[in-house]
């Protein structure tokens, strides 16, 4: 692992963080998780500025002044020191000192990078298929929470993901008040039927990158999608950073196949992160920091 700390590279034990960081009792961080894959010209991050960009919307909305120019040179620091090829990359800015009450302003803020070697969260699930259970928790509305990358937000995402994989699943989908699909706990939504592919809208769904660059490879359509729709899907695919596309093999009582347009998009995209198709979008931000 490798670590980067409001400007500079640090090692593992050198770093402390406060055990009064305001982050660690209420959530009041936001974070981001960006995939680097390796390239015929070395190590690219894939759209690291849409990363970035959601990473200054969640830092705006918790008040909190972030200069994403060094947390881009961050990134870039952190990928060329791990010496990864592939990696997952975490920035986090969250506030620290200054005091314990609710009112954030004149905290400090900490600006945090970390490299890690990565594979799919989901494991084998994005070959297989991956096992899904409706959630009996709804999603943070976007009405309480915006749905930005805030820490404290992803608790609602654990205690969906704690219930599912008791029940013997591995991920969960949440499902709205009026029987709409949100999102799962981590990943988008996305179905096909009779070969037409379906982006699941949600205004209490994160607005997911991957998501992005699927609909802008496949114009696919943007709609709200019912429960009872998604159970009749001939296709479901899940999408995010660390998912990638990953099939839904399994959604409660019901058996899917991986189907041919979810392989097919699958390849797709593991060349397209790779630079090996449909490059010069400036999707690919190699290690000089010149997207490509
Ligand atoms: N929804 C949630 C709740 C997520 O945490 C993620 C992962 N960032 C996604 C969707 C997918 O977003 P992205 O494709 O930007 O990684």
């Amino acid at each position: 692992m490798q670590l980067w700390m409001d400007g500079a590279l640090v090692g593992a034990s050198e770093q402390a963080v406060s055990p009064i960081a305001h982050a660690l009792h209420y959530g009041t961080g936001v974070f981001e998780g960006i995939r680097a894959y390796e390239t015929a010209q070395g190590p690219a991050i894939f759209r690291l500025d849409e990363h970035l960009a959601r990473l200054g919307r969640g830092a705006e909305t918790l008040g909190m002044a972030v200069d994403l120019g060094l947390m881009r040179a961050g990134c870039l620091e952190t990928l060329a020191a791990s010496g990864l090829q592939a990696a997952y990359l975490r920035p986090l800015v969250f506030y620290e000192t200054g005091g314990l009450g609710l009112d954030v302003a004149g905290l400090k803020v900490r600006h945090l990078v970390v490299a890690l070697p990565w594979k799919n969260h989901l494991g084998e699930g994005e070959q297989r298929g991956v096992r899904v259970r409706t959630s009996s928790f709804r999603r943070n509305s976007a009405k309480a929470l915006p749905p930005l990358k805030l820490c404290g937000a992803y608790v609602n995402s654990v205690l969906a993901k704690l219930e599912a994989t008791r029940a013997g699943f591995e991920e969960a989908l949440f499902v709205d008040g009026r029987g709409f699909v949100v999102e799962c706990t981590g990943e988008n939504v996305f179905l096909v039927k009779h070969g037409k592919l379906t982006a699941v809208e949600s205004a209490d769904a994160l607005p997911g990158i991957t998501r992005a660059t699927v609909i802008d490879l496949t114009g696919a359509e943007i709609r709200p999608v019912s429960l009872a729709e998604l159970r009749d899907a001939d296709e479901i695919f899940l999408t995010g950073t660390s998912a990638e596309i990953t099939p839904v093999g399994t959604l409660d009582d019901r058996k899917l196949a991986v189907g041919p347009l979810t392989k097919d998009l699958q390849a797709r995209y593991a060349s397209l992160v790779r630079g090996k198709s449909e490059t010069s979008r400036g999707w690919l931000t190699h290690l000089s920091g010149v997207s490509v």
